[in-house]
């Protein structure tokens, strides 16, 4: 098949077995690649309620048609899982190098299966795939075994690796790779924990077969073109996502004492410039980026280098916990990364715990001594680690705010920011209701990047509660995971301002199938629907009341800032999703209906 490797990986690590199979042309036709492999394999091989840390679970890592080809920021790979955290649908994209040596390798899907009854780490090398002992790294931070893995078996050599949070199941591990690029979110690094597999290590020199090598060529040079005379070039390169964290505070999205605001007075700090200026060393991009949004830094006062911070953790690890020195949140980063958990629900969970300091729910007895005051960048470091490690109150927060609320009780749930028991991504949402619809629907929980729609709040009115937003959030969700579907980077449409229709006679040279937008985006909703019928498959009382927000963004109008006194209304939250459930063709409850599964293609695999 062109554009593809041909060959899914299963690896069962229960009994050591593993084996190539051809990969599924009418799974290739139907969901393309990377996340729609995912949701394809996670609905139709991991059975009904399988635990989320037992053997039935799979981890599915896959490629796209565009991944490791001369395509803008064709390095993407996706992560897809049953969520330890939430319990329901999980993927998790990442950049970086690892995707084009998978797919040169041949492979299109890595699946691990089962549990090893000690530390493994996969080691591929093109035909070659072994299991091989991993215990002298567990216990060890990723960076240090990534370099020691790389230092063994050379650079061309990619490495994917989970830290002390995934050994100790923390269900919010990330996977990472490359020093500093994550798959962050839903827990695929516990999964990958739980199967006791410490790492990936992949080369391939394979080549990927192509329809047409003369109109790839012609395709890609004129993506690659079009990236190198945008005017958001250069102001993307020199600040990467950090370009809008000063534009947040401004408009009042910025996150900031665990939601309670959306300006933070020491916001100045953690704007782009100044962190280029204090403390950015270079520029880091992925496997065929033209514009490397990448900050590597160091953080001098702590002697720390890391990559990052970018603005998701800018906003989680700084301001959302009360930190206003970018060196602060640069070692928080690092942490984070070492230790191998999502630096958003890490963020989210330390502000929780804060908030509950503050108002007595937590008291120092409880805290063993720790002033977890918002501001105190020590407490941070020190809760980072005990969440690693499931020590002291890291027990608690390890679970996530959803679940450590349920245990605590007392009013804490209220001011639990989350939807469906994912951790709140960084944009305040108190008066943007196109971003709030974004999270309360958002495929595993409260992420922004399937539809980052804020931009569109301040376009159009942000109070607005009007069809035509509730079209744009589902326009967004049937097309931004596109890219994650084809294993390429959107951010050079997203902010370079690339015409996304250079991306069809790209597609249809490598793969020799001609797709349009519009077939794309058809791809994106069933892809969006069968990963719906997932949650209502996996949780017995999943519904509508699963997509409601955290109660502080129709209940607790900030105080300060840009958006003070402003709120979305209950009733607006509920005509919210009622416009959504019908412009989807689901029910009231939020069920896709039989018609909507029919028209896209997959009854009969829902049915079956
Ligand atoms: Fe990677 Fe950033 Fe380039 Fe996208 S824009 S490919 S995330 S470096």
């Amino acid at each position: 098949m062109n554009g593809y490797g041909g060959s899914i990986l299963r690896v069962n690590l229960t009994t050591g077995k593993i084996t190539r199979q051809p990969t599924p042309e009418n799974v290739a036709r139907d969901f393309i690649g990377g996340r729609g492999f995912g949701a394809y394999f996670l609905f139709t091989e991991v059975p009904a309620h399988a635990d989320p840390l037992g053997p039935e679970n799979k981890l599915i890592i896959s490629t796209g048609p565009l991944s490791g080809l001369l395509i803008p920021g064709a390095g993407k790979c996706d992560f897809t899982t049953k969520s330890p955290l939430t319990g329901g649908y999980a993927s998790a994209s990442m950049g970086g190098l690892l995707t084009a040596e998978i797919k040169y390798a041949g492979l299109d899907s890595i699946i691990l299966e089962g549990i090893s009854d000690h530390p493994v780490y996969l080691y591929i090398e093109d035909d070659k795939a072994e299991l091989r002992d991993a215990r002298e790294f567990w216990g060890r931070g990723t960076i240090d075994v990534e370099k020691e893995l790389k230092d063994r078996f050379g650079e061309e050599f990619q490495v994917a690796v989970i830290g002390p949070g995934g050994e100790n199941l923390v269900p919010y591990a990330s996977i990472n790779h490359d020093y500093g690029r994550q798959a962050g979110r839903g827990g695929v690094g516990t999964v990958m924990g739980a199967k006791r597999v410490k790492a990936i290590v992949v080369h391939g020199t394979k080549s990927v077969p192509v329809a047409d090598i003369a109109a790839y060529r012609q395709a890609g040079m004129a993506l690659f073109k079009a990236c190198k005379e945008s005017e958001g070039l250069k102001p993307w390169q020199n600040y990467g996502t950090t370009i809008v964290t000063s534009w947040c505070d401004e408009v009042g999205a910025l996150p900031t004492h665990n939601f309670s605001a959306g300006s933070f007075e020491g916001g100045a700090g953690l704007y782009g410039p100044v962190m280029r200026e204090r403390i950015v060393i270079t520029d880091k991009g992925c496997f065929g980026c033209p514009s490397p949004c990448g900050k590597y830094s160091h953080a001098r006062s702590y002697d720390t280098r890391v990559e990052g911070p970018e603005y998701e953790t800018i906003g989680m690890l700084g301001s959302n916990v009360g930190l206003s020195n970018i060196e602060d949140v640069a070692r928080a980063n690092y942490l984070c990364d070492d230790l191998g958990i999502d630096t958003i629900s890490a963020g989210g969970c330390i502000a929780w715990a804060m908030e509950c300091y503050e108002k007595g729910l937590l008291t120092p007895e409880d805290t063993n001594g720790l002033e977890l005051k918002f501001g105190n960048e020590q407490a941070v470091f020190t809760l980072i680690r005990q969440i690693a490690t499931r020590q002291g109150l890291g027990e608690l927060l390890s679970q996530g705010v959803k679940r450590a609320a349920a245990k605590i009780g007392r009013g804490s749930e209220k001011f639990a920011i989350h939807v469906k028991g994912m951790e709140q991504s960084a944009y305040a949402t108190h008066n943007a209701t196109a971003m709030l619809l974004a999270y309360m629907t958002c495929d595993v929980g409260a992420h922004h990047n399937r539809s980052w729609a804020i931009t569109y709040d301040l376009q159009v009115g942000r109070e607005l509660v009007v069809p035509e937003k509730v079209a744009r959030v589902i326009w967004l969700q049937n097309f931004r995971p596109m890219f994650d579907v084809l294993g390429a980077c959107r951010l050079q449409w997203v902010e370079l301002g690339i015409d996304r229709d250079l991306y069809v006679p790209a597609l249809a040279a490598i793969t020799g199938i001609h797709r349009t937008w519009e077939d794309l985006e058809k791809v994106g909703d069933r892809i969006w629907n069968l990963n719906r019928v997932y949650w209502f498959r996996e949780i017995q009382d999943f519904g509508r009341q699963w997509d409601l927000p955290a109660q502080r963004f129709y209940e607790e109008p900030p105080k300060t800032g840009k958006t003070a006194g402003q709120i979305t209304r209950r009733e607006d939250v509920e005509r919210l999703l009622d416009m959504y459930y019908e412009q989807r063709g689901w029910d009231s409850n939020g069920m896709p209906k039989p018609e909507t599964l029919e028209k896209l293609g997959i009854a009969d695999l829902v049915k079956a």
